[in-house]
Formats: C-alpha cells, structure tokens, sequence
C-alpha cells in the first residue's frame, strides 16, 4: 500500500503529526522503534496544562490512541534504510518490511549518552536531569551532583549555578579539564571530584548520591547528567541527501519544515532548535499542515 506520507519516529513530534494528518484523513503509517527520550522521561514539568508533571509515557500513549482513533496507523519497528524512488520515497525496516510513499517525515529525535547505572533510569526526568532549561528550577536551592565528563560536565555545573550555589561534580570518565575551568570550580566552591562511579545511591525514583569506586559515598538530593556525544538521530536524512549542521542536526525550512530534499520534513529534537516537548509538537503540527498543503497540492 503507498502511504500518502509516512512518518518515521512516534515520539513527541510524530504524535502530534500524526493526529494532525489524521485530522485531515491522510492514509499514514508511523514506524515507530520505542527506544527515544519521551519513552526515558517519567516527568516533563514545563508542559501548559501540567503542573504536577506528566511523564513521556502518558503521552506517547495518549498521543497513540489519539491518533489511530483518526485511522493512523502505527508500526512497532526500526527504518534502517529509506532511498528516493521513482514517485517518491522507499523505506525498509530492521524486520524486513518494506514501503513505498511520497512524503516522509522524519521525526527520530535525540538520545542523551546516559551511562548504565540501572538506579539511575526510574530517577530521570524525577530527581535526575538531562536539560537545564527543562528542569534547572528542579534543583533551586538543592545539593545537586552532575554526573558528566570533563568540559561538559564544567558547562553544566555553571550553568546550574543559576539555580543552586551546592553543587558538586564528579568527572566520572576523568576526562582532563582546563586549568582555568578548574579555578571556576574552586571560586565558586563546587566540590570537584575526578573519580569513576560505581554505583549510582537510590531509592525507586529518588535519587539520593553517589557511590565511587574508591569506597567513599557522596550525598546529593538531585542528579543531573552531563556527558556530551548525544546522538542525533539524523542517519536516515543523511540516507537522503538532507542538509545536515556540523552537529547533525538537520536543517528545515522555518515555515514549512520541509528539508532541502522535497518531500522529506521532519520534525522534533533532530531539528537545530533547543529540544523541548512542546517545540516537538509545534513543529510537528506545522510540518503536518505542510504536508496536507503538499497532499492538496498534487490531489486537487
Ligand atoms: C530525562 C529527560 C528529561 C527531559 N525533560 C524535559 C522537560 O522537562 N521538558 C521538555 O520540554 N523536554 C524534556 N526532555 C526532552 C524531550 O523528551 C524531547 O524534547 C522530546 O522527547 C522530543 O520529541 P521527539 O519526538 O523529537 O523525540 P522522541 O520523543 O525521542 O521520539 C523519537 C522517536 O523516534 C523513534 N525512532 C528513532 N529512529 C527511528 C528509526 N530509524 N525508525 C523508527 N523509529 C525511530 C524513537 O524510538 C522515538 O520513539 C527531556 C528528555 C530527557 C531524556
């Protein structure tokens, strides 16, 4: 079956894509691999309508049913490769399906290099944090540990000394910093430890220290995580010949958010923005309105 778009990625941004298209009453699929930051987060505390916090789950569930109750339909799958076709787009998955349509929107995000501390999972988005314009305020005024490598760790700890004047930061993988990062560190009283973790102190979601492996236990009621090397999730774009930056961020029209490849949008943290929720469903919205302009285009 040609699918009148195919939407690559059911987080945050292809959700609220998809419930738009469905809306319009496109024939889409969503291939979606489950593995991405909204399916990691179990609080989002800056979203209109939740004050309390809502987790990622709860909206990629929601999100779900919203849609296929618009007739979307939905794949649990991996899209290894996409290639241009004739009249448009073919796309094969890790389980071999394949799929032929005119429109993609590549909507697969960003994953944050956590490191394999399993107390630390039930903690993110809780009492451990990825993004300071997310969740600093969770910290004012909290003993915070960063748990990161070497200038990225440093970036972190200044820019959570904003909210917090108690900060400590272990440079787990020991990666060597300047000596005038080091000087910061000491001016403004941040304890600096430059040791491996072996094990991250919690209990359920509440994170509360760290364990090194020289034995000596350090006593935090915030974690936030720091180690730079995230991946962005563009492999699929640059499949295409989309416009990538030096990050690998990919490069959209603001309007439209159509690529430099007709017929690919995409939408989300893989995007160069500052990678929010609530800027995931902006653009999938807008990407959404784009493509139905697009479908119009060629239909009527
Ligand atoms: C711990 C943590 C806390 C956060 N806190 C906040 C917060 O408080 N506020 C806030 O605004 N933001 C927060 N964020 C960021 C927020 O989660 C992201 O901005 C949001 O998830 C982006 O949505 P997205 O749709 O671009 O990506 P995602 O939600 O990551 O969805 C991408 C989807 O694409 C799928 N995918 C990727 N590649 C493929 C492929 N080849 N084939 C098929 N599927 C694929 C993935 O499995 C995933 O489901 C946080 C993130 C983390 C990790």
């Amino acid at each position: 079956m040609d699918y009148k778009c195919i939407i690559v990625g059911g987080g945050i941004a292809g959700l609220q894509a998809a419930i738009q298209l469905g809306r319009y009453m496109h024939q889409v699929l969503v291939i979606d691999s489950e593995d991405g930051r909204s399916s990691i987060c179990h609080s989002y505390h800056n979203i209109l309508g939740y004050p309390d916090g809502v987790s990622g789950q709860f909206l990629r569930e929601i999100g779900k049913k919203h849609a296929e109750k618009l007739g979307i339909e939905f794949l649990t799958d991996k899209v290894e490769t996409v290639k241009k076709a004739d009249e448009g787009f073919y796309l094969e998955t890790a389980r071999g399906s394949t799929f032929s349509t005119k429109r993609v929107l590549l909507a697969t995000g960003v994953m944050d290099r956590i490191p394999p501390f399993p107390e630390l999972r039930p903690c993110l988005g809780i009492s451990v944090y990825v993004c300071p314009d997310c969740d600093g305020y969770e910290v004012k005024d909290k003993k915070t540990i960063i748990i990161g490598s070497g200038r990225t760790g440093v970036g972190m700890t200044k820019t959570l000394s904003y909210w917090t004047k108690e900060l400590v930061y272990i440079n787990h993988e020991q990666e060597p910093i300047k000596e005038s990062d080091q000087q910061w560190l000491r001016d403004h009283r941040v304890e600096y430890i430059e040791s491996p973790i072996e094990k991250v102190l919690a209990t359920d979601s509440r994170f509360e220290g760290i364990l090194l492996k020289s034995g000596e236990k350090i006593i935090g009621q915030r974690g936030f995580v720091a180690f730079g090397g995230n991946e962005v999730r563009s492999q699929l774009a640059k499949q295409l010949g989309v416009e990538l930056l030096e990050n690998k961020h990919m490069l959209v029209d603001p309007r439209s958010k159509m690529t430099n490849v007709p017929g690919v949008w995409a939408a989300g943290d893989v995007v160069a923005h500052s990678e929010q929720v609530t800027i995931a469903m902006g653009e999938g919205s807008q990407a959404a309105i784009w493509i139905h302009k697009d479908i119009l285009n060629d239909e009527l």
